[in-house]
């Protein structure tokens, strides 16, 4: 291990924002990066707190349809700050809730219309059924990606906005498309619950790395020993949806 280095975590809306263990990002997240040989310090960030002056990668998880109506204002208020760190290049990753208001508008199966922050150039709208069960797909970056999506929003993607992987088992962004997830810059949306990063650490490397150069301009990746996360993964791909 050769970094000597410090990473700040900023974990978006935990309180509000946070189902099927997706607070486990965090966890696997600063895990991996101290494996690789950085000190790691998580700030939970609410709504109504300060936004954390040092932030080098930012996290932030799915909710229900209330969940997402609490912390909305919020979300716009920091939302030219999340803005200008994404075109700055600060790696970000969020799952199912936030994702659909990274995006450009949400609007529920009620006929509401929670206004996204427009990170990704994507819409999403509430369908009468809900899309559950494991989940695997394939990125050219990721390789084989493993998860779990319970969601009913279904989501589009428009020009300039690409998505994350290529379905090839379960549903994804929506019922037409094989595709699922979303990425701009350095930011990632998913609709993967599970948690996603303990199963899928070449997701997590991408964070540390993206986060390490920017800020240090080089990244030294130490050697991981993987066996216990290859057998997690084939067990959750062999898992029926
Ligand atoms: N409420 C949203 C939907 O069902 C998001 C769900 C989630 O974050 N799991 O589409």
């Amino acid at each position: 291990m050769t970094n000597t280095k410090h990473l700040h975590i900023t974990q978006l809306y935990p309180r509000d924002m946070n189902i099927y263990g997706d607070w486990g990002n965090t966890l696997s997240l600063s895990r991996r990066a101290q494996a690789h040989g950085f000190t790691t310090e998580i700030v939970d960030y609410n709504p109504g707190d300060p936004f954390p002056t040092e932030t080098d990668i930012i996290l932030g998880g799915g909710g229900q349809d209330s969940g997402q109506t609490i912390i909305q204002e919020d979300l716009h208020h920091i939302g030219p700050t999340l803005n200008t760190m994404a075109q700055d290049g600060t790696p970000m990753l969020v799952i199912c809730g936030l994702y659909q208001l990274f995006g450009n508008e949400f609007v529920t199966i009620g006929g509401e219309t929670l206004p996204g922050i427009g990170i990704f150039n994507a819409r999403t709208v509430g369908g009468a059924e809900r899309l559950i069960g494991n989940i695997v797909e394939e990125s050219p970056e990721f390789g084989t990606i493993v998860g779990y999506e319970n969601h009913s929003g279904l989501t589009t993607l428009g020009e300039g906005t690409q998505p994350l992987a290529t379905v090839t088992s379960g549903e994804g962004n929506n019922l037409e498309e094989n595709h699922e997830g979303a990425r701009v810059h350095n930011v990632i949306g998913t609709y993967l619950h599970g948690s996603l990063l303990p199963k899928n650490p070449a997701i997590s490397d991408y964070l540390i790395r993206t986060a390490a150069e920017k800020k240090y301009g080089s990244f030294t990746p130490a050697s991981i020993d993987d066996s216990l996360v290859e057998k997690a993964r084939a067990v959750a791909m062999s898992r029926p949806r």
